[in-house]
């Protein structure tokens, strides 16, 4: 099957083809640990989930790589403002090392919860400092970098396609350029490779610039310096933190390779953060970064964006707490395309839990099948088995149509009314749970495991009910079917007999 994907690159869908044969290397740009991650963010994991396990059902072995940003990214996005992590800590009364450490695992634990492939490496950006220093060490080598007061800078000017990826129109935006933009720095849209430690802040998170990747020492760095080691030439390090855009081409070019060939991350990071990815990245090696760029759009909130002062950024917990479990906010994030922008309200986030619902119940008709293998063989051959089959071929079709997750959904649900119409001893067994375990790989919404059979003393509770309701014991069902739903289960009558459904 031929599997399309939209590229930001070439602003086309185009058929996917790794570099190695069978092979992909993803890299998924992860979460900024400051605080907890929040439905917008699990709007954009989901997507690159159901790209994972679409790759996989390709027959792609798939090495990830999703990193952790625990330094280095400002509040605003570009070179000012405050790290994120360091504002974290003041506002908990920690170190940034003890933020970076609790929101971590919190999002290690959202991973579990929503049952996201693991990627194969999830790296944090303290962990790869020398990968990103050799990094500047090369750009300074190669001549793109200088430096200012507040840190090593690229100089974008240097890199002729700096604008390409994003469209950008360089001189508006340098004619827009804030008050506070840097008046040191050569170019707007330059940005900084490593900071320095600012003469005003003490910081948790900070390290020795190597001497060779500096290219002066400023009376301002000897002030700002706070520690009293010295290297070995007997002057005090300049301590400094790397830029957020660095550690991304750092990890994913030291686990990866120098080309990967799928890239993803929320539209957001466009213009500035995959921008200078690629500029430093390209600047380094002369290759392309990545071949393939995947960008989610972004979820909103009751038609609003998310945002702190507006407190919207429901969480996990906010919504376990409201009832609503990781599954259906997956089903949620399914019913809109990643490339869409998405509008969360807890109306939609109901309807998703109900038709997750009625797809358990559904799944759990295969329980309820009285036939034998032998009858489930003779049954190969008809037209049912022949569309069970062909649903979960059409499910991938779709998905392989750039990840159409409204579409797959569209697919499932159609099977599923048939099947509901269906006599169940009519329903081939063997295709029913072969679609079920389709729908579960490419879609991850656990319908097999969440579908248990009931026990054996409900099935007799049942059987009695169906003898009572024969004889008009009106009395004898009515309570049997209250001893049932004390189980969590109730019991619906159809013409082709009774059948089990799940309560909630
Ligand atoms: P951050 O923690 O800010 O680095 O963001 C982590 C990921 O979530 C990035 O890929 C962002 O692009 C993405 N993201 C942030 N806000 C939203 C949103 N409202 N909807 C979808 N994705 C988002
Ligand atoms: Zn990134």
């Amino acid at each position: 099957m031929t599997l399309r994907l939209h590229n930001t690159l070439t602003g086309t869908d185009q058929i996917f083809e790794s570099q190695t044969p069978n092979l992909v290397r993803l890299y998924t740009c992860g979460p900024t640990v400051y605080d907890y991650l929040h439905v917008g963010n699990w709007f954009g994991y989901i997507a690159w989930d159901v790209l994972v396990r679409v790759l996989i059902a390709n027959e792609y072995e798939v090495e990830r790589v999703l990193n952790i940003t625990d330094v280095g990214h400002l509040v605003s996005d570009g070179d000012e403002g405050q790290d994120k992590l360091e504002k974290g800590a003041k506002r908990e009364g920690k170190t940034a090392w003890d933020i970076a450490d609790f929101y971590s695992q919190d999002f290690l634990k959202g991973v579990d919860r929503l049952g996201l492939v693991q990627p194969q490496h999830i790296v944090k950006a303290t962990d790869y400092i020398p990968q990103q220093i050799e990094l500047v060490r090369t750009l300074k080598n190669k001549g793109y970098t200088y430096q200012i007061d507040d840190g090593i800078y690229f100089d974008t000017s240097k890199f002729p396609s700096y604008a390409d990826f994003a469209h950008l129109d360089l001189k508006a935006l340098q004619a827009g350029a804030r008050v506070e933009f840097n008046p040191e720095k050569r170019n707007h849209s330059d940005f900084a490779l490593w900071k320095f430690t600012p003469e005003s802040e003490k910081r948790d998170m900070e390290w020795e610039t190597p001497d060779d990747i500096l290219e002066y020492r400023s009376e301002k760095i000897e002030d700002s310096e706070s520690s009293n080691k010295k290297n070995p030439s007997g002057e005090q390090p300049v301590m400094g933190f790397p830029g957020w855009h660095l550690e991304c081409s750092a990890m994913a070019m030291s686990i990866l390779g120098e080309t990967l060939d799928i890239h993803t991350g929320g539209i957001d990071h466009i213009p500035v953060h995959h921008t200078n990815e690629i500029a430093q990245s390209e600047a380094a090696t002369g290759k392309t970064f990545s071949k393939f760029w995947l960008h989610n759009n972004h979820l909103k909130v009751d038609g609003t964006k998310i945002s702190k002062s507006l407190d919207n950024g429901y969480t996990l917990d906010d919504l376990a707490k409201k009832g609503y479990s990781p599954d259906d906010f997956r089903m949620f994030a399914l019913q809109t395309h990643y490339r869409t922008e998405g509008n969360f309200t807890f109306d939609n986030l109901t309807s998703a839990k109900n038709r997750l619902h009625n797809w358990r119940n559904i799944a759990a008709l295969r329980h309820q099948t009285h036939d034998t293998l032998r009858d489930d063989d003779d049954k190969c051959t008809d037209d049912k088995s022949v569309s069970l089959y062909a649903t979960a071929q059409a499910v991938l079709a779709a998905l392989n149509e750039d990840l159409n997750t409204p579409a797959a959904l569209a697919i499932v649900d159609d099977a599923f009314s048939r099947l509901t119409h269906t006599r169940l001893d009519d329903i081939h067994q063997h295709a029913f749970v072969q679609l079920l375990e389709t729908v579960d790989e490419l879609l991850g919404l656990r319908l097999v495991a969440n579908s248990p059979d009931v026990s054996d003393d409900i099935k007799m509770f049942i059987i009695k009910r169906q003898q009572a309701r024969e004889r008009q014991d009106w009395q004898t069902s009515d309570d049997l079917r209250k001893e049932i739903e004390k189980s969590g289960i109730t019991v619906r009558d159809t013409a082709h007999g009774p059948i089990w459904e799940y309560l909630d």
